[in-house]
């Protein structure tokens, strides 16, 4: 009876099995940052159904406890803890509770970000560049160095960095698209005279920064066993991206770029991260995957 259904199905039985486990995360810990929402809530949630302990993290607590409760509800394992990642006793303290809770750790997804600047990239100022690559590129950085010898002990794991399709392009908003925007974006708009902004500019740098990181660490780490990949979203219906899914003129520019003619959901995103940490990704590393309905992306 079961192999005629698999006959059905055009697969075999011992072919199945084989994919499953290859898919599956059991007995893996994996730690993902800022967590509790969007991108990250969503690859922790992938890679809990397949299987791995998930460690999740982000700089409130009342995010933290709500993360847990809905993991939990899925039946995933999982432990939360508050950690800002560009503070390195709270980095420090997301391993070392990962080790004292879960004895170990596997996979490490690097995923927090800030921008807390839009506009053009001339009117940037130093504190804007020192915040944006000092959490998105140093702490990532950081936070592999200090997993990487606990991955040793354990015969290797996997890395992915949460990059951005504004790594490759960085994002340019018309003026015309702009006049119904959020105020955080109204500073850009002083320039009347300039037809187009470049309104994730330090931001861009840094998540191009993240693609060069994955290209050097790869080949380094590649001797302990531990792949180090990268995805770089397009733009997915977060709160962090809520300025331009929000506002319909952007929406509408933004569309001719894509293939699929929609914004992308985080579950979109954290299903490559799960894979990329899986056995599924063993030839892969050093890797960047755009997920980006199909935008074209190319340094
Ligand atoms: P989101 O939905 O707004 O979630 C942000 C998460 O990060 C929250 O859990 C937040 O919780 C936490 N967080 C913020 N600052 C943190 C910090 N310093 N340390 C630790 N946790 C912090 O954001 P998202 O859109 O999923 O973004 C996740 C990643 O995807 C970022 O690297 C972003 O650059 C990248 N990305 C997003 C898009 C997009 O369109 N959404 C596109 C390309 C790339 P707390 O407030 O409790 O800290």
């Amino acid at each position: 009876m079961l192999r005629s259904v698999f006959r059905c199905l055009g697969t075999n039985p011992v072919v199945g099995r084989r994919s499953m486990s290859q898919s599956s995360l059991a007995g893996k810990v994996a730690i993902v940052t800022a967590s509790t929402d969007g991108i990250g809530l969503a690859a922790a949630q992938a890679l809990g159904k397949r299987g791995a302990h998930v460690v999740v993290s982000s700089r409130r607590q009342a995010n933290v406890d709500k993360a847990v409760a809905l993991l939990q509800s899925h039946s995933i394992q999982v432990t939360g803890t508050t950690c800002n990642v560009g503070k390195a006793e709270d980095r420090e303290k997301l391993l070392q509770t990962t080790l004292d809770q879960c004895g170990g750790v596997d996979i490490l997804v690097s995923n927090a970000a800030v921008n807390p600047f839009f506009g053009n990239i001339m009117e940037s100022t130093q504190d804007v560049w020192d915040k944006i690559l000092s959490v998105n590129v140093t702490s990532a950085f950081l936070m592999t160095k200090l997993v990487v010898p606990h991955m040793v002990k354990r015969g290797g794991g996997n890395v992915v960095f949460v990059s951005s399709v504004a790594g490759y392009q960085p994002m340019q908003v018309s003026q015309s698209a702009c006049i119904r925007i959020d105020a955080r974006w109204r500073p850009a708009l002083k320039d009347a005279a300039s037809p187009s902004l470049q309104a994730l500019s330090p931001y861009s740098v840094s998540k191009t920064a993240l693609l060069g990181l994955t290209r050097a660490l790869a080949p380094e780490l590649a001797q302990d066993n531990i792949r180090v990949n990268c995805v770089a979203p397009g733009v997915i219906k977060t709160r962090f991206s809520s300025a331009l899914w929000g506002n319909e003129d952007i929406v509408d520019e933004f569309k001719k770029q894509l293939s699929i003619k929609r914004i992308g959901e985080p579950e979109e995103v954290g299903g490559v991260i799960a894979f990329l940490c899986s056995e599924e990704a063993s030839y892969i590393t050093g890797e960047t995957v755009t997920v980006t309905g199909g935008i074209g992306c190319r340094l």
